[in-house]
This record gives C-alpha cells, structure tokens and sequence, in this order.
C-alpha cells in the first residue's frame, strides 16, 4: 500500500535537501534571474544574439540534462567561470522563512545539500536564509564531477563521501525526476510539489515517498514526532503532552504521509451535545490526501484511520468526520 522502500520519518537520520527552489519557494522567481544570466553568458562568450542564445540554453538543457553540461561537453566553457556568473544574483527576493529555521534546528540528524549549483551559491543561500548552522555538509556540481542530477554518479559520491546509509537517509527535492536515482539506491524521498512542467514531469511512480506542499511544516511535523519518547511509542501516553489536533495531526503524518492534511476542531459546533467537554478537542473534521488510499473504497480508508487514531478515539476523541482522498482526486476536486 505505502510505497516500496519508504521509512518513517523516525528512521531518518541523514536528511539530505536540493536547494534552489526546494528550501525557498519557486514563486520568488530567483530562479528567472539565474536563467536570464545564463542567456547573456551565453550571447557574449559564443557571440549569439539574445533570441539564438536562449535557444541553444533549451537545446542544452534538454539534451544534455543542464545548459552548464551542453556548454562544457559542445563548447569547451570552463565550469567555474559559468556558475560564477549565473549565480551572481540579487537575494533579496527570497523571503525569510521563520519555520523552516526552527524546524531545522529542532530536527536531530545531520543535513547535507546535494546541488547542481555551486558551493559558493549554496553558501550564500544559506546564509541569506539563516540556516547554514543546520548542515553539515555542501555537496555540489564541481563534487558530483559536473555530472548534474539525476545522474546517478552524484547520488553514489555523495553516499561514499559521508558515508550514506540509504535505509536512513531521505532525499528533500523540488524536481520529482532527480528522485528516481535516489529512490533507486534504496533512500527514502520526499518531492517539494511544484506544478510547473518541468518540476513535475516524473512525480507519478512509487520513487516518491511524500509530498509536501510546506517544507517548513514538514520538518516541524517531523521535528516534533522525534522530540517525542521513541521508547514508549507502544505505551499508552505516547504524544501525551501534545493536543489532541497534534496528535492527530503526527500520527496522520507518520502513518499516511499526507500531501495535505487538515484537523480542523469542530468541538464548539457540539457544545452542549454528547461527548463534548469544556475546552473543546472532543469533535474533529479531518481531510487526509494521502498515496496510501490509492486503490482503496471509502470504507477501507476509514478504517485505517480509524486503526491509526485507535488510542484517540478510545479515549479523548469522541467524534471524527473524515475526508479520505487519494492525491490524484485531491488534484479533480481542487
Ligand atoms: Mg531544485
């Protein structure tokens, strides 16, 4: 039912994240800027008008995987000389992101960049960002040998370098297609959705592990679920001291690895009635879009809730009105 290979977010210790678009939001557009000084590197060394340069920036990029890739192999062009001047770009319009600073503070494990972009760029991103006290490591293009994602070369130097085991690794990526190499080495993955075309083209197939639509809520989410005693996970107050929306919001997660959830307390619409009590957090309305329904009727995936909210229900929850959608009918009726 769940994905071949995927782990629960307890199991990982080695979180390994791309960076451009996936620990900032594609919508800043940093990446239009990039793009723009590619094209006029482009027109001055190979002496092309701006229309002819971003046409051979296309051809690159599709037959060769990366513009940097087609320029090196066709040209001839000095690797260092491109990223440096692609990258010499203004940060401003990438917003700060409080949650995802915290999040991976809070998280235990180390963190490791994996790249086709510079170390230096990297550098400055995280910095700009206010996490580079977060990772412990930058593994970019000049140390994957300028073999960019998904060549699978890359994905095996970053593994022997620092020492990856897959089983407790997860890969954090905006391109669903640079997920298959990772996947395929035995690593859990998680695809930072992005619904443009070329972000997108690979995202159907079971070398995705989780989507997430909010990285910093992810990492929170799985922040919490290791700050919680992994030793009593079994018992019965496991997650006590959390409320119930969390605890209902960490087991969802851990058990179905949604690509949206939302636990909504709807106790105040029951006041009064059976089960309520003062303080609410007795009736929930729970709208879960997860992978794992795929293939399931409506009855089945209830219960499975059901089963992963047991302990809730028994005791603190007295009501629970669910939503169980897969992602792919999530998608038809959003
Ligand atoms: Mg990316």
């Amino acid at each position: 039912m769940l994905a071949p290979g995927r782990r629960t977010l307890l199991e990982i210790e080695t979180w390994i994240f791309d960076l451009d678009n996936t620990l900032y939001p594609a919508s800043c557009r940093l990446f239009d800027q990039v793009h723009a000084r590619m094209t006029r590197f482009i027109v001055d060394r190979l002496g092309l008008s701006p229309a002819a340069a971003l046409s051979v920036q296309q051809t690159y990029f599709r037959e060769h995987g990366t513009t940097l890739r087609g320029l090196m192999k066709v040209n001839r062009i000095d690797p260092r000389d491109f990223l440096a001047y692609v990258h010499d770009v203004d940060l401003a319009c990438v917003p700060p992101n409080r949650v995802l600073v915290e999040a991976l503070a809070a998280l235990p494990g180390r963190k490791i960049i994996h790249t086709n972009g510079s170390h230096s760029h990297a550098e400055r991103l995280l910095d700009h960002l206010g996490i580079a006290g977060s990772f412990c490591a930058i593994f970019d293009i000049a140390a994957a040998g300028y073999e960019p994602k998904p060549a699978l070369t890359g994905y095996r130097e970053l593994q022997r370098r620092h020492d990856v085991i897959p089983a407790s690794a997860l890969m954090i990526e905006d391109m669903a297609r640079n997920l298959v190499p990772a996947a395929s080495l035995g690593m859990s993955t998680a695809w930072v959705r992005n619904p443009v075309d070329w972000a997108a083209a690979g995202s159907e197939g079971n070398h995705i592990h989780y989507i997430v639509d909010d990285l910093g809520a992810f990492l929170s989410t799985a922040a919490s679920l290791h700050r919680g005693p992994v030793e009593k996970s079994a018992s019965s107050d496991y997650l006590h001291d959390m409320s119930v929306a969390d605890t209902i919001r960490a087991k969802l997660t851990e058990r179905f690895a949604p690509s949206r959830l939302e636990v909504l307390d709807e106790s105040h619409r029951h006041a009064g009635h059976e089960g309520a009590r003062p303080g609410g957090e007795t009736h929930f309305g729970v709208t879960i879009v997860s992978a794992a329904f795929a293939g399931l009727g409506r009855v089945a995936r209830q219960r499975l809730v059901y089963q992963a909210l047991a302990q809730e229900l028994a005791s603190r929850v007295h009501a629970l009105s669910l939503t169980t959608l897969t992602p792919q009918e999530d998608r038809r009726t959003g």
